[in-house]
C-alpha cells in the first residue's frame, strides 16, 4: 500500500538541469541562465530591504507584490490589475493548472517543448494531448480548434529556440473552443516579437514572463502573468498568500525599472548567439535558428550526441542532453559569455572532425 495518490505514485519527477556544487569550476551552459550579473540596482534594493539588522524580515511580504507589479505595469504599459506575480513562472504554470483545469480534463501542447508541462499535467491528473512539431517547429495545424482547457505554447520554444509569429498565435487563440492559450515567453527578451498585445485584446490569452533569464535573476524566483482581470483574480485565489518573499519583490521591481541594463545584457547574448550558430554550422552541425538564449544543434546520430555531451562534461563544460524522441540526436547549448563560448567551441573542435 502507498500513502501517495496513484497518479503521483506512477509519475516521473521533473528532472531539472544539473546544478553543480557551489564553487565547482564548470562552464555552465545547461539551464539557460544569464552569464552576466543583474542590474546593480537589484543588489542595492536587497541591501536596503535588509537594513536595520534585518528588522523588516520579521514581517510578512506583500501578498499582492504591488511594487513589483507596478514596475511591470510601467515597463509594459499593461494595467496593474491584469498582472500577477509568481515564484518563478513555474509557479504560475502550476497555479494556472489548479485554477483552470479539473482533473480528467484535457490540456494540449506540441511536442517537444518545456518538459514541466507534462509533469504538472500528470501531478494534476489532467489528460494530455501532444501533437508533434514537424522539422521546422512551426505550430502543428492539429492545434487549431482544440477543445483543451489549456493549450501551452512556449514562444520562443525550448529546446528548439524558435519563436511563433503573433499572427500564428492569434489564429490559434481565435480557434480555441473554450480553453485558454497560455504563451510562455520565458525567452521573449532575446527576440523582437511578443504575444503581450494578444493578452490585452483576447480574453482567452495568458502570457507568462520570467526574470530568470534576461534579467539574470533565476535565483530570486520571479515570474509574471499577464491576462484579463477575471483570470488574474481567479489565479490569485489559488496561490499561497505570500508566494514571493520580500527580497524577491524588491529585487524584481528594481530589475524591471532598470530595463536598459537588461536590454544591454540581452544584446550581448544575441551577438554571441550569432557567432555560436555560425561556428557550429561551420563544423557541420544542423543548428536550428534561435530566438532564445540557447541553441539546439543536431549531430549525425544520437550516439554521437550522447558521447559529445559526456566528453564535454568530462572537460568541465555542461550542456543539456535530452534522451527523448526527436531530441536525442541534439544538444541544447546556453549562450554564455564570449569567453565561455570560445572554450566550448575549442573543446568541440577536438571532437567534431569526426562529425562533418
Ligand atoms: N518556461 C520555460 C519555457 C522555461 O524554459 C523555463 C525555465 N526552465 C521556465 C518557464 C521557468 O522559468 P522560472 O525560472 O521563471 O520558473
Amino acid at each position: 500500500m502507498s500513502f501517495l495518490r496513484d497518479t503521483v505514485e506512477r509519475m516521473a519527477a521533473y528532472v531539472p538541469g544539473e546544478q553543480p556544487r557551489e564553487g565547482a569550476r564548470v562552464i555552465k551552459l545547461n539551464t539557460n541562465e544569464n552569464p552576466y550579473p543583474p542590474s546593480p540596482r537589484v543588489v542595492q534594493a536587497i541591501s536596503a530591504e535588509l537594513a536595520d539588522a534585518g528588522a523588516r524580515l520579521r514581517l510578512y511580504s506583500d501578498p499582492a507584490a504591488l511594487s513589483l507589479r507596478d514596475a511591470a505595469s510601467d515597463v509594459t504599459g499593461f494595467p496593474v490589475d491584469q498582472i500577477l506575480a509568481g515564484n518563478g513562472s513555474d509557479e504560475l504554470l502550476s497555479l494556472l493548472m489548479r485554477a483552470v483545469v479539473e482533473p480528467g480534463q484535457i490540456i494540449e501542447y506540441p511536442y517537444p517543448t518545456y518538459v514541466l508541462y507534462e509533469t504538472l499535467a500528470e501531478a494534476h491528473g489532467a489528460r494530455v494531448r501532444t501533437p508533434n512539431f514537424g522539422r521546422d517547429f512551426a505550430l502543428p495545424r492539429e492545434l487549431l480548434g482544440s477543445d483543451a482547457r489549456i493549450v501551452f505554447i512556449a514562444s520562443p520554444n525550448s529546446p528548439s529556440g524558435n519563436a511563433h509569429s503573433l499572427e500564428a498565435l492569434d489564429e490559434l487563440a481565435a480557434s480555441l473552443r473554450h480553453g485558454l492559450l497560455v504563451v510562455d515567453e520565458a525567452y521573449a527578451d532575446f527576440t523582437d516579437s511578443s504575444a503581450l498585445p494578444l493578452a490585452r485584446s483576447r480574453p482567452n490569452v495568458v502570457v507568462l514572463r520570467t526574470l530568470s533569464k534576461s534579467y539574470s535573476l533565476a535565483g530570486m524566483r520571479i515570474g509574471l502573468l499577464f491576462a484579463s482581470r477575471e483570470i488574474v483574480h481567479g489565479v490569485f485565489k489559488v496561490k499561497d498568500s505570500y508566494n514571493l518573499d520580500r527580497l524577491a519583490i524588491v529585487a524584481g521591481a528594481a530589475a524591471l525599472r532598470d530595463d536598459a541594463w537588461m536590454r544591454a545584457s540581452a544584446a550581448k547574448i544575441r551577438a554571441t548567439r550569432g557567432r555560436l550558430v555560425e561556428r557550429l554550422s561551420a563544423h557541420g552541425l544542423d543548428v536550428l535558428p534561435s530566438s532564445a538564449n540557447f541553441v539546439f544543434a543536431r549531430l549525425p546520430s544520437a550516439d554521437l550526441a550522447r558521447e559529445t555531451y559526456r566528453s564535454l562534461k568530462s572537460r568541465g563544460i555542461l550542456v543539456r542532453y535530452f534522451d527523448r524522441p526527436l531530441l536525442d540526436d541534439g544538444l541544447r547549448i546556453t549562450v554564455g559569455t564570449d569567453e565561455e563560448i570560445s572554450e566550448l567551441l575549442e573543446a568541440l573542435g577536438s571532437e567534431l572532425p569526426r562529425v562533418g
